[in-house]
């Protein structure tokens, strides 16, 4: 019988969602819906220390943005300590773990000795209990870390769904410790470390996929060595190369915004931040600009890259420009809302602000550069002095005032604007530039727009008068 797919990402809320772990959401979500199974968020706060409700909140908010609904959770790794203690429990009984007395010191020291030797630091094994094996006597008042009894012969081999077969050899892992000391003399069992975490959540939510970051190559033998302990089924893993900045170097805040709340009020759209992220480091023939449901229905673990992706600021651009494009329009008015309310500017997602987005969105790559556009409906303009004495000269102010008072007496629609401007080049002998950009830089603040007649006629007849207004 096959297994249900079901996938899941565990972010450590220690700061925003990162691009990185985004992508990550993003793969295992679009295997999961492929497949019709389940996708899951699990909160990794083990770290309590580092761990914030605020980054919780943020790293939802941002999951939610991206519209990659999950199934189940949020589970959080701090409700779930009672569970792990009681796997430890069944490891002590049936010797799978076992509790290792060691103190920091006697550790240092096993080190520093294997180093003089030239050998590789590692638990040398003096608690590991085996047939026949004396222990040491266990000293006065000391508090066990509890370590897991990893095989020593033999190897463990994955086929990973991006890097193909891996084996390492068990030689090259020593004796995990899976929990802490406990705080006190009652609490026998301290908290559980994260390897040993991740095994129990994917045992118990019966993970099928684990999809996650190259960093954690490492970790996988370990877990699939403990999730055989406990006579668990493995998941099948795949290990997804890092982002890599435009430089070649882990793609950090030195590059720009990593975080995705940033790309949010920067102007991405989440179809476009899904297009983008997808193809880094997944292919689907040349399709660079794909929607939500060609991903799902295309993703499907193949054709994952083995070689790291670069962040490409201007193809994310391109894309981004592509789906704002393609929205309908009073979608794209209902983001333009969001960007102007943060720049302090109130309008409603209603039927003229969709037409104002139609006739400026293809000039716009962000939705933020759609709000500068559109700001000049909204708020007063302040035309540069090099733009008035540009274009609103001596030759054109006899126009311009004709022009003026053709306009409160005309219907309010661009054919009409259209005709009132072409009488007034006409009867003034001057050029339609001439006048068209006079009339740019008084109403609209600046020199260049789309057709004069089109930029009007969404203005109110009146601010149009008020700001033609030249003395
Ligand atoms: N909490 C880990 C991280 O943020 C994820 C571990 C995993 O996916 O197994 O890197």
């Amino acid at each position: 019988m096959t297994r249900k797919v079901r996938t899941r990402i565990a972010p450590s809320p220690t700061g925003f969602l990162h691009l990185g772990t985004a992508r990550t959401a993003l793969f295992s979500w679009a295997y999961a819906r492929h497949h019709g199974g389940d996708f899951i968020l699990r909160v990794e706060d083990t770290d309590e220390a580092r761990s914030t409700q605020e980054a919780v909140d943020q790293i939802i908010a941002a999951m939610k943005w991206l519209n990659l609904d999950h199934d189940e959770g949020p589970y959080f790794q701090m409700q779930r300590l009672a569970r792990y203690r009681e796997v430890i429990g069944h490891m002590l009984n049936d010797g799978t773990a076992y509790r290792c007395y060691c103190t920091p010191a006697e550790l240092d020291a096993m080190r520093e000795a294997q180093r003089a030797r030239g050998d590789k630091p590692r638990y040398d094994g003096r608690w590991r209990p085996e047939p026949g094996k004396a222990l040491p006597a266990i000293p006065e008042g000391a508090r066990p870390v509890i370590r897991f009894r990893n095989p020593i012969d033999g190897t463990v081999t994955w086929d990973d769904m991006v890097k193909g077969s891996i084996t390492i050899s068990n030689a090259e892992l020593d004796d995990l410790v899976i929990a802490r000391p406990g705080a006190d003399a009652d609490t026998l069992i301290g908290t559980p470390t994260y390897n040993f975490c991740v095994v129990v959540d994917d045992w118990d939510m019966q993970i099928s996929h684990v999809i996650r970051g190259d960093d954690h190559v490492n970790n996988t033998p370990r877990q699939i060595n403990i999730l055989r302990a406990l006579g668990a089924e493995l998941p099948v893993y795949g290990h997804v190369p890092m982002i890599l900045g435009p430089d070649g170097d882990k793609l950090s805040k030195r590059h720009g915004a990593v975080s995705v709340t940033e790309y949010e009020s920067a102007g991405y759209l989440p179809e476009a931040m899904l297009n983008y992220l997808a193809r880094l480091g997944w292919s689907h023939g040349d399709d660079e600009l794909f929607s939500r449901e060609q991903l799902v229905s295309w993703f499907d673990g193949q054709h994952l890259a083995k070689s790291p992706a670069q962040w490409d600021a201007a193809k994310l651009n391109w894309v981004n420009a592509h789906h704002l494009k393609a929205l309908p329009d009073e979608v794209l008015a209902g983001h333009v809302v969001a960007r102007c309310a943060e720049r302090g500017i109130k309008v409603v997602a209603d039927a003229q602000l969709g037409r104002m987005c139609a006739l400026f969105k293809d000039r716009c790559a962000t939705t933020v550069e759609l709000c500068d556009w559109l700001a000049m409906y909204f708020a007063d303009v302040a035309p540069s002095d090099a733009d008035r004495s540009t274009h609103v000269t001596d030759a054109v102010r006899p126009a311009l005032l004709s022009l003026r008072d053709r306009f409160t007496e005309i219907e309010w629609t661009k054919p009409a604007i259209s005709a009132a401007i072409k009488e007034a080049i006409t009867a003034h002998g001057l050029k339609m530039p001439q006048l068209a950009h006079a009339v740019r830089v008084l109403v609209c603040g600046r020199a260049q727009t789309p057709s004069i007649d089109a930029v009007l006629e969404l203005f109110p007849r009146d601010t149009v008068l008020a700001r033609l207004k030249i003395g």
